[in-house]
């Protein structure tokens, strides 16, 4: 497969670092493209590596025109809920407006195959859980609802010029490659796992919980942990599909199970041997009570399973990521 080549939009963050392992180990040839405004360089684990933007016209053009192509991943958005409602702008220009450019440019090249990492987000408060592809869509910060728009541009691409794509719709990704060598690297971490382990290897005093009157059995929100290299397995299967005839679709990824934040700390405390101090604090905008996925519909259409469906799982190889960070 060396001779198909796939453009990683997004390669250097936490997902696409993932995603560009999982490709090269796979055999794919790999270029990276990333302005390094999130991510980092030393966490692409090899092929060609392009330093720009996804809304760079000129470059993108260039990039089509000398790299023969098969199929592009995009992972590159600005991901932080609190940011997007306080610079929505921010949100459309890069998550949205940057993917048409994106887009624009493959159709004018005629490359049609794409992979889309959307999010959990796009559904807004549920109504059902858990939650089916066929839950409304009605996001509740300008994070999921510039997801949204991406998902309603991919499918009018679809009928307009043939792009042929899939949308992975993530909950709560987590854990780190097996070999720790590349993980989560967020300067202004904001996600639970990641600052509980922060607290467990003394870089933070203590983790916040933020709200314990949720309708939930502990009072705190519970939230489906998936693994980052079951998100990227998927990723794998989504690309066999689309290289192979497939048609578009959008999928969520997830593990059919919720943890609390105390579940979570609770367990990180088991993993890593630290007392990791909590304190109660208030609610943080926007976070629904509970969120879990249905993913059916990947296992059934893709054959999509999971292989680390246990979150205490999921924390070791967080935990050794972060300490081997926290170390070095
Ligand atoms: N959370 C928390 N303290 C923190 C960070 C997060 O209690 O310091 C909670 C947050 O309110 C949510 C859950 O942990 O209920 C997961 O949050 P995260 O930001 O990791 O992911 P999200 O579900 O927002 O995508």
């Amino acid at each position: 497969m060396k001779n198909e080549k796939i453009l990683v939009v997004g390669g250097a963050g936490y997902i696409g670092s993932h995603m560009v392992k999982d490709l090269l180990d796979t055999d794919y040839g790999v270029i990276t493209l990333d302005d390094l405004s999130t991510g980092h360089r030393d966490l692409v684990p090899g092929g060609e590596f392009i330093e720009g933007g996804l809304g760079d016209r000129v470059l993108l053009d260039n990039l089509f025109s000398t790299h023969p192509i098969s199929a592009v991943m995009h992972f590159a958005a600005f991901s932080l809920v609190g940011e997007s409602v306080e610079n929505p702008l921010k949100y459309y220009r890069n998550n949205m407006a940057a993917t048409a450019e994106l887009l624009d440019s493959m159709i004018r090249h005629n490359v049609k195959r794409f992979i889309f990492s959307s999010t959990a987000a796009v559904y807004g408060e549920p109504v059902e859980i858990p939650i089916t592809e066929d839950h409304p869509c009605d996001p509740t910060n300008p994070y999921g609802a510039s997801k949204i728009a991406v998902e309603r541009m991919l499918k009018d691409c679809d009928s307009a010029y043939g792009l042929k794509y899939i949308s992975l719709r993530y909950f709560n990704a987590s854990g780190a490659d097996e070999s720790g060598n590349i993980g989560e690297r967020h300067h202004n971490e904001t996600h639970l796992i990641p600052l509980i382990l922060e607290v467990a290897t003394g870089r933070r005093e203590n983790i916040k919980i933020f709200g314990t009157n949720y309708p939930t059995p502990d009072g705190t929100c519970i939230r489906d942990y998936i693994h980052v290299s079951d998100l990227t397995r998927a990723h794998l299967l989504a690309l066999e599909t689309l290289m192979s005839g497939g048609d578009s679709s959008v999928y969520n990824l997830g593990n059919n199970r919720g943890y609390s934040v105390r579940e979570v700390i609770e367990l990180a405390r088991k993993v890593t041997g630290k007392p990791i101090p909590a304190i109660e604090a208030d609610k943080r905008p926007g976070d629904p009570a509970v969120l879990i996925a249905s993913s059916d519909k990947i296992k059934e259409a893709l054959g999509w399973k999971p292989k680390y469906e246990d979150l205490e799982t999921i924390i070791k190889t967080a935990w050794v990521w972060h300490w081997k960070e926290a170390n070095i």
